[in-house]
């Protein structure tokens, strides 16, 4: 099946294809422009949030692999289109967390904006069918998902990450409220950063103003969800690459 990517498709995601290349251990991940919410039972297509989301996700990715972080990105070939390293994925949504808000609210006690210090990282199984069930290390590790060893790596990088993307976005006048992250292990069994960052998988709020710059904006049916992408665009990714690429 030829789509996006102008080769083979492994994958497709909610809002997202993985397809062939050449080598064996790349692969190209095309950005659509669907947008979901709500285990995928809300769905609308906004044109340009591809787009946004590949040139936000590969500044992000440049800013963690500065600082010695591994991440899937090798480049953007075009608009909306990234080559990255092959992965075998593993099926935990890592979210971190520095505010208490969203479903925390709903699952405990916490207070509407309560800072998190320090940050709760939090595993969640990666499955529609079980509806995304918050994980323990025991249940992980029966299940067969990952080892001790890969959970305590990756919970070591998701806290390098958080400093890392809390530092460089407050710098952009945002403030990183919260985030979901995949990994997967490349050809080497290397733990390494997979999938996007991006307002589809992040809280950011306006530093001022707290402002929603995010997914948040569709989940709560507003209209100007594409203007919200675009301007969180603008806050992050360099004028030169806007230029190039445009918004
Ligand atoms: P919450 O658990 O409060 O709904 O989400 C916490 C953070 O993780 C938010 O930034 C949210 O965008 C992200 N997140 C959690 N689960 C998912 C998911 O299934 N898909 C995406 N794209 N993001 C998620």
């Amino acid at each position: 099946m030829v789509n996006m990517c102008g080769s083979k498709l492994i994958y497709a995601g909610k809002a997202k294809d993985v397809c062939e290349t050449e080598k064996e251990n790349e692969v190209i991940v095309a950005f659509r422009d669907d947008i979901t919410a709500g285990d995928g039972e809300k769905k609308d297509n906004l044109k340009g949030k591809g787009h946004c989301n590949s040139l936000i996700s590969s500044k992000l990715f440049e800013v963690l692999e500065e600082n010695n972080i591994d991440t899937q990105y090798i480049k953007l070939i075009k608009s909306g289109v990234m080559l990255s390293k092959k992965l075998k994925m593993i099926p935990l949504e890592v979210i971190a967390r520095n505010i208490a808000t969203g479903s925390l609210l709903k699952r405990f006690p916490f207070e509407e904006n309560q800072k998190l210090n320090p940050p709760i990282i939090q595993m969640d199984y990666k499955n529609d069918e079980f509806h995304d069930p918050m994980l323990n290390d025991a249940i992980t590790i029966a299940l067969g998902i990952a080892t001790q060893e890969d959970l305590d790596n990756i919970r070591k990088i998701t806290s390098k990450i958080n400093e890392v993307l809390r530092e460089f976005l407050k710098e952009k006048g945002i403030l990183l409220v919260d985030f979901k992250l995949e990994f997967g292990k490349d050809i080497n069994g290397n733990i390494v950063l997979g999938d996007e960052i991006s307002p589809d998988t992040c809280r950011f709020w306006d530093i001022n103003t707290l402002e929603t710059l995010d997914k948040d904006s569709f989940r709560q049916g507003q209209e100007n969800v594409m203007d919200i992408y675009e301007k969180v665009c603008a806050m992050i990714v360099d004028k030169e690459d806007i230029e190039k690429w445009g918004i």
